[in-house]
């Protein structure tokens, strides 16, 4: 389903799993035994008699033993202030932005998987060629902005797309030695809440008396591993509980 790879000419050395058809390969695989649905905002949350009853924006009402919230920290605050009582919940939150840009250019033979970059705009650009899920006569790259670069930008960007991208483009440039090509293809995306760069003391919460647990990855940090490693928290301490 997966494979490892470590690419020799990358600046970090760690190893990285890189999923054969796309980014959420492994999710899909650890939910596929999973009962799961989708497109229902959860509205209202109490809980009597030891069971969660969950309240959707369709009407529906249904009950639950154990409840486990992974959502945004304002949704979270929103949904379960009355019942959580923990010093995390009081806590403001300063997410920061982040803007990509996706292009297509020539192809280079001779370039890395990826760079990581020490720049005030562009942090890290990916070439998604090199995870090996399709043949194109392109190069396709996927460049991240900087986080205090999009902090700056990002409440504009819709209407200024095509100049952020041209910037970013220029850097990568000039950053990675490529040679400057034609852009084919280019696409802007901005997210305002991308990630929390200040991580909370606790990796997720676990109230073993009501059985209500929290993680999420504004808990540990910016990484993309972050919400792995809150949920990972979490289980261990719902398992060293039933042992
Ligand atoms: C630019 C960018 C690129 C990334 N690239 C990668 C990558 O290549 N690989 C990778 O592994 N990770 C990547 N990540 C990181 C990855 O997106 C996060 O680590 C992951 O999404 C965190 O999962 P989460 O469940 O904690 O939060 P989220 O993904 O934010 O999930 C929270 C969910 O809760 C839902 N929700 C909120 N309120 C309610 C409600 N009331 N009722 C029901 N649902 C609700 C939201 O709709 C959302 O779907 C990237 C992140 C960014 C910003």
């Amino acid at each position: 389903m997966f494979f490892l790879i470590q690419k020799k000419k990358e600046d970090k050395k760690h190893l990285k799993v890189i999923g054969k058809n796309g980014n959420n390969d492994i999710s899909k695989h650890l939910l596929k035994k999973i009962n799961c649905n989708y497109h229902c905002e959860l509205k209202k949350i109490y809980y009597k008699n030891k069971l969660w009853h969950l309240l959707f924006d369709d009407g529906k009402l249904r009950s639950f033993k154990n409840l486990i919230l992974t959502c945004p920290f304002p949704q979270l605050k929103k949904l379960s202030k009355k019942f959580i009582n923990n010093s995390f919940l009081r806590k403001s939150i300063k997410m920061d932005a982040n803007i990509t840009t996706m292009i297509a250019i020539k192809k280079n033979k001779n370039s890395n998987s990826s760079y990581l970059f020490e720049d005030s705009i562009l942090g890290w650009a990916g070439n998604e060629n090199s995870k090996e899920r399709f043949k194109s006569k392109y190069d396709l790259w996927t460049l991240q902005s900087t986080f205090k670069w999009a902090n700056k930008k990002i409440n504009k960007n819709k209407n200024n797309k095509k100049e952020n991208s041209q910037i970013m483009i220029n850097k990568f440039f000039k950053l990675s030695n490529i040679k400057k090509t034609k852009i084919y293809y280019s696409l802007n995306h901005g997210w305002r809440y991308s990630s929390n760069s200040r991580p909370f003391k606790i990796k997720s919460f676990w109230d073993p008396r009501k059985r209500l647990g929290v993680c999420a990855d504004w808990f540990v940090g910016p990484r993309l591993e972050s919400g792995w490693i809150s949920a990972h928290d979490l289980f261990r301490k719902i398992s060293r509980e039933i042992n």
